[in-house]
């Protein structure tokens, strides 16, 4: 388990601020975007209830292509050119093992050293604090249970909970549209990225065995919030031959939000952007999370007001809402299929070369790593929207 490096008791004092930027979250997203602050000389704070790295939710699988190009190649553990599906026939016949290559691999990576890496990207103050609510205005105020910081751009990375959403109500499980995801992280090792689509653990979600070099991260994600998965991990952890340990998890938002809100940008899972049915989050968070700090440093180099890079954040996030609906689809038809002959088939089709090609671009295209190198500050254009939604649906 993490240890808890967070300041305690006296070492907590007081915090007061006024800063041009406030980062709420220091995990993918708001690190991405304190990324693009570099150098702008605007005075940049970035909050977490934790030390920067301590706390991982994640078995951290990721594009290797997204993590070279954010120079993070260091914190790679381990990198896999095929995904493994292993599931029993029909639900409930023997184990079918199928191989499907991936076009492009995916690596998995040690998430302390992936958020260093990332953090010394840019330059900014950093401090834990837990954020526990808004005051909006032209200068918002965030409060902190160390007290009150005040700026007029303010991110909520915050994660699934939306911490600073204008909504009254709170996002709350099990009701509200979430992923319920919980892994552990034995010692072990494992040539393959591995799914297994099998009730046995899950109807309506699945369950994975991600190597990252001398350890095992497996666990389960529910699609339905309401269906607890500690036995479940427990189960998969017996069948792969490995102690459980200490369990880690989170909530997993499965629906596309607003990007926005009275005056407040959001991105990563604060957003939804975690993708429904594969609940890949992390480089849709980096990819949010780059856009939205080029749109605050455009306005802090005056090239546009607060309002316009609120409304191209999220133009740009309403260009992928078709794919996310599309995505969402695909995920209420698992606990249906699942189980079945129907899902057999489906999994035989998606492995066809021709699908598997038109499925990875587009795929890919909804988050596409070129994005990293596209530029900072404003330099990447929200597309006109029939035209993004062709180009990644
Ligand atoms: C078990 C599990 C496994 C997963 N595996 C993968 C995977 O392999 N690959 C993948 O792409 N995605 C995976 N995901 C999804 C992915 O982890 C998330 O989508 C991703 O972490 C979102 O990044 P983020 O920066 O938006 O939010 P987070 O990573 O959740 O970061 C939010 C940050 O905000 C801080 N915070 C939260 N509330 C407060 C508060 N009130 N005050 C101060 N700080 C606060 C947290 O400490 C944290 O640092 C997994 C999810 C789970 C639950």
């Amino acid at each position: 388990m993490a240890v808890r490096a967070t300041k305690r008791g006296a070492a907590r004092t007081a915090l007061s601020a006024d800063v041009d930027v406030l980062i709420c979250g220091a995990s993918f997203a708001g690190l991405a975007a304190a990324r693009e602050l570099r150098g702008s000389g605007a005075s940049v704070l970035v909050v977490d209830r934790y030390e920067i790295g301590e706390r991982q939710t994640s078995a951290c699988a990721a594009p290797t292509e997204w993590l070279t190009a954010l120079q993070l190649h260091h914190s790679i553990r381990q990198t896999f050119h095929e995904l493994v599906i292993r599931r029993p026939r029909g639900g409930r016949g023997p184990v079918w093992t199928t191989r499907w290559r991936l076009p492009w691999s995916y690596s998995t990576f040690d998430y302390p050293a992936l958020c260093a890496d990332l953090a010394a990207q840019g330059e900014f103050r950093f401090e834990t604090a837990k954020v526990d609510g808004i005051t909006r205005g032209e200068t918002h105020t965030v409060h902190t249970d160390r007290g009150d910081i005040r700026a007029p751009l303010v991110l909520d990375a915050l994660g699934w909970r939306q911490v600073l959403a204008a909504a009254s109500e709170p996002i709350q499980p099990p009701q509200a549209d979430l992923t319920r995801g919980l892994e552990v992280h034995p010692a072990g090792a494992s040539p393959d990225l591995e799914f297994r689509v099998d009730p046995a653990y899950v109807r309506a979600g699945y369950s994975w065995v991600f190597p990252a070099g001398d350890e095992l991260r497996l666990g389960v994600g529910s699609y339905d919030p309401a269906i607890k998965v500690k036995q479940p991990t427990m189960r998969l952890a017996n069948a792969v031959g490995v102690p459980t340990g200490e369990f880690q998890g989170n909530w997993i938002p499965h629906r596309l939000r607003g990007a926005t809100g009275d005056g407040v940008f959001f991105a990563g899972d604060s957003a939804g952007h975690c993708l429904p049915a594969t609940a890949e989050g992390i480089r849709p968070a980096l990819f949010f999370g780059l856009a939205a700090g080029r749109e605050v440093r455009a306005v802090l180099e005056g090239r546009q007001t607060r309002a316009t890079a609120l409304a191209r954040y999220a133009a740009l996030h309403e260009t992928r809402r078709r794919t996310y609906d599309i995505f969402w689809n695909v995920q209420r038809s698992v606990g249906p299929l699942n189980g079945t002959y129907a899902m057999d088939a489906a999994l035989r089709l998606i492995r066809t070369q021709r699908f598997s090609e038109y499925f990875f671009r587009r795929y890919r295209a909804i988050a596409p790593p070129e994005f990293v190198s596209r530029g900072r500050s404003g330099t990447h254009r929200a597309p006109a929207r029939g035209r993004q939604a062709r180009a990644t649906a």
